[in-house]
């Protein structure tokens, strides 16, 4: 995702030390400091402008949430929002996505969504694509026992990658689905800002998958 520059980004960054992380190795095994209450962490690789993690954190206040993103001028968009209407089991960690063993101990997460991530077409840049083995080992190692990977594509190309990665680091499917709109009504799927713009231009594709014990 291309953005604009935002000139304000980084001073509201630095104004909000409570609400956003630029320095997530500092909190790795402390996640639950950072929060009201300690609950459950699912996190969330590639947020951008964080409709889908602020309405999944508004929707489940028993569950404590993460947003990664690697863009300074997209999460300060989430971050903007945040400071409008505070939510005490969302935080923001602006920071790469593919560093994930840095910041989290070993079981310290839930669930990970992947929503919309880019889809890297070129076969050269493979090793970008946020399901390539080496994300999903990182993954994993992050994620308690049999941890969850929630998948969102608009791509058929990356969708069938990541089938085929997943397929192949032994990750277990528990669902798929090749046209989501057609078969969940809108209050069983949270939609990201990428959903919602490309899905009148065809299928969007889902996956849950489960990492082996
Ligand atoms: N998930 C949002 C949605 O569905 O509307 C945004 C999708 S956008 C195509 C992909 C986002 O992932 C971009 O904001 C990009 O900056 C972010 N991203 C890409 N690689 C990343 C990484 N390694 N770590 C964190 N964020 C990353």
């Amino acid at each position: 995702m291309r953005v604009r520059n935002k000139p304000w980004a980084p001073k509201l960054i630095n104004a909000h030390p409570e609400l956003i992380t630029e320095t997530p190795a500092d909190l790795r095994g402390k996640w639950q400091t950072r929060f009201a209450k300690p609950q459950p962490i699912q996190i969330e690789v590639g947020s951008g402008k964080g409709q889908f993690i602020i309405e999944m954190a508004k929707q489940h206040p028993e569950i404590n949430y993460i947003a990664i993103e690697i863009q300074t001028s997209v999460i300060a968009v989430i971050l903007r929002k945040l400071v409008e209407e505070p939510l005490p089991n969302l935080q923001l960690c602006h920071a790469d996505g593919q560093a994930v063993t840095a910041f989290f101990e070993p079981n310290e997460i839930d669930r990970l969504y992947l929503n919309f991530s880019d889809p890297w077409p070129k076969s050269r840049h493979e090793k970008r694509r946020l399901t390539y083995k080496s994300f999903l080992a990182a993954y994993q190692e992050v994620l308690k026992p049999a941890g969850q990977i929630e998948f969102k594509t608009d791509n058929r190309g990356l969708f069938e990658f990541s089938l085929t990665s997943m397929n192949n680091f032994g990750l277990h499917f528990e669902q798929v689905w090749l046209d989501l709109h057609a078969v969940v009504t809108p209050e069983e799927n949270v939609e990201t800002e990428y959903e919602q713009k490309f899905s009148i231009h065809g299928p969007i594709y889902k996956i849950i998958a489960t990492f082996p014990t």
